[in-house]
């Protein structure tokens, strides 16, 4: 077989630990054989964002921007420890949080669903796509620890130089601050990212946040997205057969809950941080969901929602083999190698995507998976380590393609 040429490339972001052996296992079983890779490289690993005091990070998100597609690694987020196990010069931010800043759009995140896997909520018989809008608030706060008594205040110095001020604290002691921010044009585009989307699906859309309690930061979110629905989409959605409904984060867990699940689930950054961790594991496994950012000039950034699986890497490095699940990192790879071909009006990319996707869920079916996976199947097959898996599915995908 003639492998697929791409048009255009793709931003490649490489990452650490466990996932960043399973990026290059992913890349030599189940892409290099079949499709000539273009792509731009950038090498996010820490040691390599340390060698170029992060700016590799910066460089990553701005190629985002050029080339509208990139498909990203999981990266360590440096803390404490980890400055030490890595003889780090700095603690070195979020690389999400950075690429996200940049970008300025939306993650959406959905389970990958297969029939042959148990869901831990039974009601959830459709999926439930976490929208998380990816800039500002606690991911780019501004934190300072006071170390005894004074007046914390909110300062504002306008572009003439007037002020505003409010006093957030008198401390009678030590205690801590944190200062956040977002912008109305940041939450119009999320708001409009989530209408499209929903439309895109044909899912209802839900948001919810605390305005009772963050009357002027959570009601700009709230008022936002109230705003462009009465203005722009409210016609769509009916003739669609769709609805938009706001409430209460704490009313919607509950009604979620008892949902059957098919919704599209707005939230602000933390939330949508926190909430999709749970959705994803209530629908199996963290390595069954997929994240895609997406921002309002069109420019894609596909991930795992998972980490680095540190400790399956450390078992690594002493030799044994792990069963680490490598399907959200190569559903990554598919959503970008298709969106890619959508954006080319190139059809063997996207056809190379979906016989990849398939072949990925056939393997399962078959009751060929990693541990985690076997945990939520009936009757439980023995689990795989990682190579055998992918050596499946590429045996499967050599069969579609006549390789
Ligand atoms: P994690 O890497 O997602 O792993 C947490 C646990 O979830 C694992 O120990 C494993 O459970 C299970 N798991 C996650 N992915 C799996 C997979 N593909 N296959 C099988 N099991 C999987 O989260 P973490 O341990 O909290 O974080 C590790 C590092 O990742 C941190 O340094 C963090 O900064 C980074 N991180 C990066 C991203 C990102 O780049 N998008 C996101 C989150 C965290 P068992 O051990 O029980 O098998
Ligand atoms: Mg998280």
């Amino acid at each position: 077989m003639e492998k697929i040429k791409m048009r255009s490339p793709i931003v490649e972001i490489d990452g650490d630990e466990m996932t960043r052996i399973l990026w290059q296992e992913i890349k030599s079983e189940l892409l290099a054989p079949f499709v000539e890779l273009n792509t731009e490289y950038y090498d996010l690993g820490l040691p390599n964002r340390d060698a170029t005091g992060d700016r590799v990070t910066a460089e990553a998100g701005e190629a985002i921007l050029r080339c509208r597609v990139g498909v990203k690694c999981a990266t360590i987020t440096p803390n404490a420890e980890r400055m030490k196990e890595y003889g780090l010069r700095e603690m070195w931010r979020s690389p999400n949080g950075t690429i996200r800043a940049i970008l300025d759009g939306t993650v959406f995140r959905a389970p990958i669903a297969c029939p042959v896997l148990k869901t831990l909520i039974p009601g959830w018989i459709k999926p439930i796509t976490v929208a998380r809008h990816s800039y500002g608030d606690i991911y780019r706060d501004t934190e300072l620890r006071v170390e005894g008594p004074g007046t914390a205040e909110l300062v504002f110095t306008a572009a003439d130089g007037s002020q505003e001020r409010r006093t957030i604290y008198e401390f009678e002691g030590p205690g801590v601050l944190q200062g956040c921010y977002n912008k109305d044009s940041s939450v119009e585009n999320f708001a409009r990212s989530c209408f499209e989307y929903a439309l895109s699906v044909g899912q209802d859309l839900w948001f919810s946040a605390k305005d009772t309690i963050m009357k002027q930061y959570d009601g700009l979110f709230k008022d936002t997205f109230r705003r462009l629905y009465e203005e722009e989409y409210r016609e769509r959605f009916e003739q669609a057969g769709i609805t938009y409904f706001y409430t209460l984060i704490d009313d919607a867990v509950a009604r979620l809950v008892r949902s059957e699940g098919g919704i599209v689930w707005a939230l602000k950054n933390y939330d949508g941080d926190v909430m999709s961790d749970l959705i994803s594991t209530a629908f199996g496994s963290l390595a069954m969901m997929t994240s895609v950012l997406v921002n309002a000039d069109g420019c894609y950034e596909f991930e795992a929602a998972h980490g680095t699986v540190t400790q399956h890497y450390y078992r690594r490095l002493r030799g044994e083999r792990t069963s680490t699940n490598p399907v959200a990192t190569i559903y990554a790879w598919s959503g970008a190698l298709r969106k890619r071909g959508e954006l080319d009006g190139d059809a063997a990319l996207t056809g190379f995507a979906d016989a990849l996707e398939t072949a990925v869920m056939d393997t399962i079916c078959a009751g060929t998976v990693t541990g985690d996976l076997a945990a939520l199947m009936e009757p439980r097959p023995a689990g795989v380590d990682s190579e055998t898996f992918l050596a499946a599915v590429r045996a499967r995908l050599e069969k579609t393609l006549g390789a």
